[in-house]
């Protein structure tokens, strides 16, 4: 190695070289593998509604594509064009007043 690097999030010893932009925070530097490990955090996330339900997000975004499944089982797959999370936070903004409006009628 040319340049022998502790990646400051596993500790593996990599070469710096072949290190990437932390997905986060440009000023730091990882190894690959936590690199791809990030990036899949960053496009998945759960939110639990009033109810108990719990709605999930994963997004594809060499596809755009975000699916949206409620309690593990899939509910709608959208395409996206800026930020994945933003459209699940608009989706579940609805989810929950649609309930509200749904309870307010019983
Ligand atoms: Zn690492």
């Amino acid at each position: 190695m040319d340049m022998p690097t502790p990646c400051p999030d596993c500790g593996e010893t990599v070469e710096y070289g072949e290190m990437l932009a932390h997905p986060n925070d440009f000023n730091t530097m990882v190894c690959d593998s936590c690199h791809d490990r990030i990036t899949e955090e960053n496009n998945q996330g759960s939110e639990k509604d009033n109810y108990g339900n719990t709605l999930s997000w994963k997004a594809t975004p060499d596809y755009g594509l975000i699916e949206i499944s409620l309690n593990g089982e899939e509910l709608v797959g959208w395409c996206y064009e800026d930020e994945p999370e933003s459209v699940f936070n608009e989706f579940f903004t609805v989810w929950k007043k649609a309930q509200e409006a749904a309870r307010e009628q019983q």
